[in-house]
């Protein structure tokens, strides 16, 4: 360890929404990470729900599960991703938690005889969120992501207590304020004014940044840094220059050679470790942007219009693509666009099928229609969750015969209800943070897919979802060549099911996506791909 005490980055947004904040914050962790520094990223998220679980993924993209089975920012997937550490409940606050919080206190009469406030009673709630990581005394740096844009109403709170750790942590804590240069092309000109004024709103409410990350289309030269610093009282080499980049793991890289980590260590007084290793790194981003050949793969969902809905999925592409030197390009196909007549056209082109996670009944019958297709056709399938699900109500009713076989989920009066309710959750009424969520142990069983894939017995995957194989029906689905090649040795549930004859058709009732990183690219993944390419190559 470097440090003696530890360090407090906050990163904060101004000008407009969407710049880029959370991989600003996990490719300077990722920096600090390769100069040897424990680091640890944490979003504040200034919205009124308790967690992301109760959203729409229109809403708000992809809900990221950790560990410990919180459902959380899809910011906290790109976390893991870069650092390869697993980020847990207290990397991911909202307003709603904190409120709720504050309100049991006051209910429980921890505050009896007080008003309760915003100040000091939310603010030192957030406080107390950002100094948790820091207590459990695993990391030397905690970066803080607060979401939103400065000047938002909802996202005042946090900025208030942003100002009050920075005055009471001093030097150990810093502000890096992630801004807009944008270019005017009538005039050929970039433009420091939105950045100017969104520092001095930052200056009003009593902060002011150690450093600004400009995001920009064009090179940023001495003279509008100069500007810049002098504007906004920032020195001029704390002036970092973001260039739009084709892809987010660059930017580790981008930010290295503007020596965003040179700049945060030297104004938090910290000795810089004489190298920066970064050559793993370099080799994935290597094999990502030169890759030998191409394969599509074809991901069939019903929130394909936005496709943040499947953030980790299509990262866990981009890693197991890198590991099989081919370029996975997704096809996004709306699962209510297939019938069985036209799933033959839709496919065209297509090495393999990925069946993606979902709730209720929209779109369902056009994903069995998929998963029949590709298991008549011996394409590569791949079934996440609900898509695992389906895979079995396609198997009862096209191979077993069983007419009618649903999920309860869809048609709770099936005469065939091959995937049903846990028997928790047939009390559970509330809807948030209520479904069986986190990491399950699951044993896999030898000479199997499963097994060839992972290659060890015990595994651990993280699990949100309500509804199961019902195990009434596995003799007759093993019978008949479907077998159930991982159990959840707790419940006795079935975890992951495969067709032995198909050359690769899997489907998994938990969530892979949520563990593929740069560093650990999910087998599941790569084996997939693997198998996509065995099927059809495509000439890049
Ligand atoms: N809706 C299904 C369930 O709750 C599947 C959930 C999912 O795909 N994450 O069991």
């Amino acid at each position: 360890m470097s440090t003696t005490s530890i360090k407090y980055i906050f990163v904060t947004g101004g000008v407009t929404s969407s710049l880029g904040k959370g991989i600003l914050a996990a490719s300077l962790a990722k920096l600090l990470q390769a100069r040897g520094h424990t680091v640890t990223i944490q979003k504040l998220d200034p919205y009124i729900n308790v967690d992301p679980g109760t959203l729409n993924p229109y809403e708000h993209g992809e809900c990221f599960v950790t560990d410990d089975g919180a459902e959380t920012d899809l910011d906290l997937g790109h976390y893991e991703r870069f650092l390869n550490i697993p980020t847990s409940q207290a990397n991911n606050v909202t307003t709603g938690r904190i409120y709720q919080s504050v309100i049991e206190k006051e209910r429980r009469g921890d505050y009896l005889g007080k008003t309760v406030q915003v100040i000091p009673h939310i603010t030192d709630e957030i406080k107390n969120r950002i100094k948790l990581l820091g207590k459990t005394g695993n990391y030397e740096f905690i970066i803080t992501e607060i979401g939103g844009t400065v000047g938002d109403i909802e996202s005042l709170p946090y900025i208030e207590a942003v100002r009050q750790l920075k005055w009471e942590l001093g030097r150990d804590a810093m502000v890096i304020h992630l801004t807009l240069i944008p270019y005017l092309s009538t005039t050929g000109e970039l433009k420091t004014k939105p950045t100017q004024h969104s520092v001095k709103l930052l200056l009003e409410y009593g902060v002011q940044p150690d450093i600004l990350v400009c995001r920009t289309e064009h090179p940023l030269n001495k003279d509008i840094r100069n500007k810049i610093a002098l504007f906004c009282n920032v020195a001029p080499n704390a002036v970092i220059e973001a260039r739009d980049a084709s892809t987010i793991y660059e930017v580790p890289l981008l930010m290295e050679e503007e020596q965003l980590d040179v700049v945060v260590l030297n104004q938090l007084n910290i000795p810089l470790t004489p190298n920066l290793d970064l050559n793993k790194w370099k080799e994935f981003l290597h094999k990502f942007q030169h890759p030998e050949f191409e394969i599509k793969i074809g991901l069939v969902g019903k929130y394909v219009e936005l496709k943040d809905s499947y953030k980790s999925i299509s990262e866990a592409f981009i890693h197991a693509g890198a590991v099989n030197n081919c370029k996975v390009s997704i096809e996004w196909i709306h699962s209510e666009s297939i019938d069985d007549v036209n799933v033959g056209e839709k496919f065209k082109g297509l090495s393999g099928i990925l069946v993606a996670p979902g709730f209720g009944q929209r779109g369902i019958e056009g994903k069995i229609s998929a998963i029949k297709y590709a298991r008549e056709n011996g394409i590569p399938f791949f079934g996440i969750c609900l898509g695992m699900q389906c895979a079995v109500i396609e198997y009862a009713r096209n191979v077993l015969g069983l007419e009618g076989a649903n999920s309860t989920e869809m048609d709770p009066k099936t005469k065939f209800p091959v995937i049903n309710l846990m028997d928790g959750q047939k009390k559970v009424t509330k809807k948030g943070g209520t479904m069986r969520l986190g990491s399950y142990p699951c044993v896999v069983k030898e000479n199997t897919k499963a097994w060839n894939t992972y290659k060890q017995k015990d595994i651990n995957e993280r699990h949100r979802h309500r509804y199961e194989f019902n195990n009434e029906y596995l003799p007759a689905f093993e019978k008949s060549g479907m077998m159930a090649s991982g159990i959840n040795p707790e419940g006795n549930l079935v975890e992951i099911i495969e067709i032995k004859s198909h050359p690769w058709f899997v489907g998994v009732q938990f969530h892979p996506e949520y563990k593929s990183t740069v560093a650990n690219p999910h087998p599941l993944f790569v084996n997939f791909v693997k198998a996509a390419v065995e099927a059809g190559k495509l000439v890049h």
